[in-house]
Formats: C-alpha cells, structure tokens, sequence
C-alpha cells in the first residue's frame, strides 16, 4: 500500500498523519467476552471514551443513552459546514499525510505521535490546532481533540480554546454557552494539565486499550517515528520505533510546559465563510468539574441509570427525536397527569 500524501507543508515541524485505515475494532472485540453491561462496556468495548461523551451528558443524558442505542448521532448539514472549517483551519497550521496502518498499535501510535507535533508546533509558534489529549476520569481511559492551544506572548499562558460555528454573524450572548460546551472545554484543561504534571501512569493505558507496547510499528510509521531515535545521542541504532518510546517522548515533551490559563476561550465563526466572529471566555471552576465528572462517570460505569431532563428545561423534548418513545418523559407526563387529577379532587 502506498502512503498517500496530501496538503502543503507549512513549516517543518507541522505534519500530521491520518489513519489510512482504521483497525475494526469490532473485529478486535470479537474474542472478548463482554461481561459487563455498563454503557463503557456495551457502547465503548470497555476501553475508550471521548471527552465529548462526557460533555454531551449535559444536555440530557436520555437522549445521549437513547443515541447510542441508536447507533451514534447522525451527521448534520451544520455538522458538515463545521468540520470543514475546521479543516481549513488545521490546514493552516500543518499538512495533513495519510499513511496506512496495520495493527491497532499502529492505529494508537499515529494519535500519540500528532500529540508530539501539536507539542512542537506550541514550542515553535505558539500555537497549534487539533491537538490530541488523554488520560483518566474516574480510571475510565479519555481521549480528546483540542480545537487549539495558543500563547498570545511567550510569558503568557496557554489559552485552550473551543471553535464554534454560527449561522448567525454576531456573537451570542455569554449566557448562551452551553453548559456541555464548559464542560467540554474544563475536561481539556484537567487532562493538559494532568499530562504537563506527568499524573498519568501508561501501563494502564496499554492495558485498558488491549495494547502491545513493545510491538514495533508497521514499516511505513516506523520510519517516521525512526527520526525520535537522534534523541538519544549514541542510541540511534537501540531505537526501537514502538508505542513504549513513543509514550516515552510524549511524557516528556508535556513536561517542559507550564499549566494552562484558568481562563477558556469559546471561539466563534460564521457557518457561511469560515470568517471569525469573535470569542467569549468563560472562568475554570475545579469543583464543577469535578463533581460533573463523577456523577457522569457513574453513568458510564452502569452505576446509574441516566436522568432526563428537569421540568424548566422539558423544551429540550419539544426538539428532540426521541420524545415519543422516551420513559423519562412518559413517566413525567404521567405523574403530572396524576397530580393534576388528585388537585381536583381536593378542590
Ligand atoms: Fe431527554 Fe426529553 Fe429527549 Fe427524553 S424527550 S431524551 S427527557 S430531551
């Protein structure tokens, strides 16, 4: 298989590589004996979750239970109009590379080799988009994409920040920041932060993703990742291309950053040509995120079952395509029904 090789080099250090082929994971699970119900285990094969699976929670953790049963969300025009700003705007800062990939090893590698770039790119100028996080939440595994970290000067801080689109060309008002947009954007920060303080232990990475570390790389990543080995002077050739050195270096590349703003950045563009609105900012809160993140962690752990939405905001069901057949909403009509008929009677 060829390496397919696409995009314009915008500076040495930015390039990225994309999955030519993603290993199926359902071919992987399949000698698996899935014993646990919990939605981690029933929706994510027990082994990653996404930071917007714990964002989305917060608009109604019915509907994203219902969604998943579904088989995931649909694709939307608004969703395509996005990601293809969002493409044109990670193009600015690197070339994107395909190259193909063979084992799941592979597949992991490319995604902690990207964290590397978007390291390099920070270092350099101080900026960089797309940036791949992980770590833990309540020892669930977590993986992310930053939209972009940045630096306005060198004593500054790093700025994680959000890019929303809009169909409307004038920013919303700050009250409109969706909770799970906070959430979302907090949950960067923790991670980033957790990786700057080297609070994460890889061998449960491995071990939650079923990966081999010490398994070298297919040809075409190993000589990519080969260029790592002049990191140890003398040891270019004991350089073996595999997840284990790979981590290795991504483990200290986060360690010589400083932890980022407290500050977020929700950053708005206009759906119709990609140009910039402007952006609202909102402050870090460590207790919100953290109590947000056990009680959503529960869910994913089947400790709980999930919770619709409360009264005041029961306008969420007027536009959500699960309202005939959902049990939280059913139930609710229905006790509401009863109140109403029991108020008649006293009266
Ligand atoms: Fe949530 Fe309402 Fe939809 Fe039920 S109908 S899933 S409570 S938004």
């Amino acid at each position: 298989m060829n390496d397919n090789i696409r995009g314009v080099p915008v500076n040495k250090f930015s390039r990225k590589y994309k999955l030519a082929r993603e290993v199926s994971e359902a071919q992987t699970n399949s000698t698996k004996v899935v014993e646990e119900k919990s939605p981690y285990a029933k929706f994510r094969g027990s082994k990653v979750l996404y930071v917007t699976d714990f964002a989305s929670l917060a608009w109604c953790e019915m509907q994203q239970h219902y969604s998943l049963m579904a088989g995931g969300k649909k694709e939307t025009k608004a969703m395509r109009a996005g990601s293809k700003i969002h493409n044109e705007l990670e193009l600015q800062v690197h070339d994107i590379v395909t190259i193909p990939t063979k084992t799941r090893e592979d597949l992991w590698g490319i995604k902690f080799y990207n964290v590397i770039v978007g390291l390099e790119s920070l270092d350099t100028n101080y900026k960089t988009r797309e940036l791949p996080i992980f770590g833990f939440v309540s020892d669930l595994f977590v993986f992310g994409i930053i939209d972009q970290v940045g630096m306005k000067k060198r004593e500054g801080e790093w700025t994680i920040s959000d890019t929303k689109t809009r169909v409307r060309p004038f920013l919303p008002d700050q009250s409109k920041i969706l909770p799970s947009v906070k959430y979302q954007l907090m949950l960067y920060k923790k991670l980033f932060d957790a990786l700057i303080q080297g609070a994460i232990d890889e061998e449960i990475i491995y071990q939650r993703l079923r990966l081999n570390p010490d398994l070298e790389f297919s040809s075409e990543l190993a000589n990519i990742i080969k260029r790592f080995g002049n990191l140890d002077k003398g040891k270019e050739k004991e350089f073996q291309p595999n997840l284990r050195n790979l981590m290795r270096i991504v483990v200290n590349n986060f360690g010589k950053f400083r932890k980022s703003s407290n500050t977020l950045e929700v950053n708005y563009k206009y759906q119709k040509d990609g140009s910039d609105i402007g952006s609202l900012y909102f402050e870090y809160e460590e207790d919100q995120i953290t109590s947000y993140l056990t009680k959503s962690a529960k869910y994913w752990k089947g400790d709980r079952t999930p919770d619709g939405v409360p009264i005041e905001e029961a306008w969420k069901c007027q536009i959500c395509e699960f309202a005939d057949d959902c049990e939280w909403r059913l139930n609710k009509i229905k006790e509401l029904s009863q109140k109403k008929r029991a108020l008649a009677e006293i009266t």
